[in-house]
């Protein structure tokens, strides 16, 4: 669309499984200056009920476009522009870009009629901007289909950096969405509590209180910079993860017991070993435990 002499505005809708990292550096190395914009609230509740269902794991996509060209649709008169682009293409996924997912993602949007689909445009229902003429639509393409080869031909002949096609977001992963799934089904699927779900081993420890330990340094930065409202644990005596209880006060068994799953996973301590609690990861008391059998390990934990 900027090759044809449209001034385009980049934006990525950022939520609490849907990262924008990657388009980041996609739009540096490309020279363009992409909107950040979360929607992590708003995608969550939507995320809880969405009207078109989920596809194989968690993923909402039809709901999740929708939800995305209304949030674009908002932003029209701050950006003081008239229309929306998006890269859809007719057939590329079989369950959220059928033709019959699109014309429901404009109904639910809410601003179909504003949308163009430069890549697939000219194999759709003309929108207003081309019935008002802003756009031309023998500019448009028709591309459809699952394949990639026109997209990356065009690409080359843009000149354009992209990264290699993959899946989708988080929620089509299928471990995710089990620990995604249990959070909803107790009901404790608020954004400070999915937000961890990026991080670390998920325990279930009782209808309440969960355990995460990180499985790595980046687990364990992770965990520790969501200063999240629960207990902080970690092994006194050796090196080995961050854990996180998501209550402050757990009852005594199901604190010895995430101790004991802690000790389990650093292979220099001995058993029985020591714990470092606290909140505000302050770890001002500790705990004696053995370390847990890992069958039992297994039985609280909640995906792989
Ligand atoms: S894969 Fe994720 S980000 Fe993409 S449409 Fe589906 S739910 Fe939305």
């Amino acid at each position: 669309m900027q090759h044809l002499g449209y001034e385009v505005i980049p934006v990525f809708f950022e939520a609490a499984y849907i990262f924008p990292n990657k388009a980041l550096k996609v739009a540096e190395e490309n020279g363009l200056e992409l909107l950040v914009r979360d929607i992590s609230q708003k995608h969550l509740e939507m995320l809880r009920n969405p009207k078109r269902g989920y596809g194989k794991n968690l993923n909402p996509c039809i709901d999740c476009h929708s939800l995305m060209i209304q949030e674009a649709a908002m932003m029209l008169p701050e950006l003081n522009v008239d229309f929306i682009i998006t890269g859809e293409v007719l057939g590329q996924r079989p369950m959220s870009q059928n033709l019959d997912s699109l014309k429901a993602i404009d109904k639910m949007s809410g601003a179909g009629d504003l949308v163009i689909r430069p890549l697939s445009q000219k194999l759709l229902p003309d929108t207003r901007p081309i019935r008002e003429g802003w756009i031309n639509k023998e500019q448009m393409l028709d591309i459809s289909g699952r394949g990639r080869s026109r997209q990356l031909q065009l690409a080359e002949q843009f000149g354009i950096s992209h990264l290699q096609p993959a899946g989708g977001c988080l929620l089509t992963d299928h471990n995710y969405s089990m620990r995604l799934g249990d959070l909803m089904i107790h009901n404790q699927d608020k954004l400070e509590d999915v937000r961890l779900l990026y991080w670390g081993r998920h325990f279930r420890l009782s209808e309440e209180i969960k355990l995460i330990v990180g499985r790595n340094a980046t687990d364990n930065a992770g965990l520790e910079s969501e200063n999240y409202p629960g207990l902080y644990l970690k092994i006194r005596d050796v090196e080995g993860p961050l854990a996180l209880l998501t209550v402050k006060e757990p009852p005594a068994e199901i604190l010895e017991l995430a101790a004991s799953i802690v000790l389990f996973y650093s292979r220099k301590a001995s058993s029985p070993g020591y714990i470092k609690y606290g909140v505000d990861k302050k770890f001002n008391n500790e705990i004696k435990v053995e370390k847990c059998p890992e069958n039992i390990i297994r039985s609280y934990l909640i995906s792989s």
